[in-house]
């Protein structure tokens, strides 16, 4: 569990949560401490402890108040208890990180052993106070507990935070699509190709249907054996490209061995080839055409652009150079005639990779090795965007040493939460595109790139 803080941590504490004499108000500085317990002689004794330290002491006599509370009174710190009638403090732990994932929890039980409190960390409790517990074993905890919501606010705020960019970006293209069925009668559709079955594409499908009915887009899955042949399949492919209610067409991975990926993704449609991988698209992204660039390149330009930060003449530098991430993305930053970043691409067979990454005013990572970038390797202040999913001992984690990294970078995505939510929001954005492009062919050729 947490370790016992330093003491400059504890006075960062006291000066942040200055105390108070005016008990029951909340003044600037001043903390506030919710307790929930079903027992009322643990409510009083710790509200005593806490008032007479100076926070603001709440309580709540079960999970469900206590959720109440903390949407009313929004508190730095939550004293849980595990066993309560109704919703068990287990519940209530969950529940807390999805209101504000800041709230530090602090679980306080008297049945305290190893699997509960896994299982509390789990659910993202910051420490478990055994009862009984005397006022300082309180006071410390909530001191060092305080201290960790510092920490938490800090990386918070150098969070790039996907999540909401999707959700803007999403919130956008339902307005388009609301304008141009009006406008036009008529309705996108988006089509899944799946070859046999795969557990992995299947959470992915599942994401896909999801984003799709936000923001009003029709999703429809073709299942095909998995025995099919690649010219059955580009046959398939073929007849859903003169379908004129199919707008859009994505082919899932991964394929079967018989098949040759890049022959089918040659074989859609340019205007319906909403994950931007047809050899024409990609022709079209190396003139700076419109066109439709693959969505991750697309994540990432749009998650730099969330930042603020304008890419003109910025050492901008790309680890990773595959066809579907850090080529197009190359592209991209290189797009802009007069705007451009100074692009350096890295892949595996870089020399002194360290000293491309350290340059980098922005850094970009697409590789899938995890730990691949340490702390040590990012420049004082840079942006970072960690493009990897990798899965460690059942977690999902990126390319960049997190933990290092936020102690360099200025601002860096999380993984999750970082790249993944804006490349699904882009598909349904190039889903919007291609509609577009079909509904008006000229637009093709109207406008360059607008994306800098
Ligand atoms: P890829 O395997 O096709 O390409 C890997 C790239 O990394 C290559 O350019 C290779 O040369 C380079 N590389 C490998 N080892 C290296 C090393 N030691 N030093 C420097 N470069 C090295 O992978 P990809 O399809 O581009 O995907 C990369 C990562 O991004 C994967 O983890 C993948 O899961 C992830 N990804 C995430 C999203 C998303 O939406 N977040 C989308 C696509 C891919």
């Amino acid at each position: 569990m947490a370790a016992q803080s330093n003491n400059g941590k504890n006075q960062e504490v006291e000066n942040v949560y200055t105390r108070s004499s005016e008990q029951g108000h909340r003044i600037p500085g001043q903390a506030t401490i919710l307790v929930v317990d079903d027992e009322k002689a643990m409510r009083d004794s710790c509200c005593r402890a806490l008032t007479y330290d100076g926070y603001r002491a709440e309580t709540a006599e079960d999970g469900d108040s206590g959720l109440q509370k903390i949407r009313e009174v929004k508190p730095d710190l939550v004293l849980v208890d595990l066993k309560m009638p109704g919703m068990s403090g287990m519940e209530l732990l969950e529940k807390i990180g999805d209101i504000d994932p800041n709230i530090v929890s602090v679980v306080i039980t008297g049945y305290a052993t190893v699997e509960s409190t896994v299982e509390a960390t789990k659910r993202n409790a910051y420490d478990v106070l055994a009862k009984p517990f005397t006022p300082k074993q309180l006071r410390d905890v909530v001191k060092r507990g305080l201290a960790q919501l510092i920490d938490r606010k800090k990386v918070a705020a150098q969070l790039i935070d996907g999540k909401a960019v999707a959700k803007r970006v999403k919130e956008e293209v339902k307005k388009e699509i609301v304008k141009l069925k009006e406008k036009h009668k008529s309705f996108p559709l988006l089509l899944a190709v799946q070859v046999g079955e795969n557990p992995a594409s299947a959470a992915y499908l599942k994401s896909q249907r999801k984003g799709c009915e936000e923001v009003g887009i029709d999703y429809q899955v073709q299942q095909l054996p998995q025995e099919v042949s690649e010219e059955e399949l580009i046959q398939f492919i073929k007849e859903k490209n003169q379908d004129g209610k199919t707008t859009g067409i994505i082919l899932q991975m991964p394929l079967p061995q018989q098949i040759d990926a890049e022959k089918v993704q040659e074989a859609i449609d340019p205007l319906k080839d909403v994950e931007g991988v047809n050899p024409q698209n990609m022709g079209l992204l190396m003139y700076g055409w419109p066109g439709l660039a693959p969505c991750t390149a697309l994540a990432v330009m749009e998650l730099i652009k969330s930042t603020g930060t304008c890419i003109k003449g910025k050492q901008v530098t790309l680890v990773g150079h595959s066809s579907l991430v850090g080529k197009p993305l190359a592209l991209l930053l290189l797009s802009s005639p007069f705007d451009s970043a100074t692009t350096t691409v890295c892949h595996i067979a870089t020399r002194d990779l360290t000293a491309h990454t350290r340059r980098a005013e922005i850094l970009i990572v697409a590789v899938g090795k995890p730990g691949l970038i340490k702390g040590d390797m990012i420049k004082e202040g840079a942006i970072v965007i960690d493009v990897g999913i990798n899965r460690v001992e059942g977690k999902i984690v990126g390319d960049v040493v997190f933990e290092e990294a936020k102690e360099k970078a200025s601002l860096i995505t999380p993984v999750p939460g970082g790249v993944g939510p804006v490349t699904t929001a882009m598909l349904l954005k190039n889903t919007i595109e291609a509609w577009k492009m079909q509904l008006n062919p000229d637009v093709r050729w109207s406008k360059k790139w607008k994306l800098t």
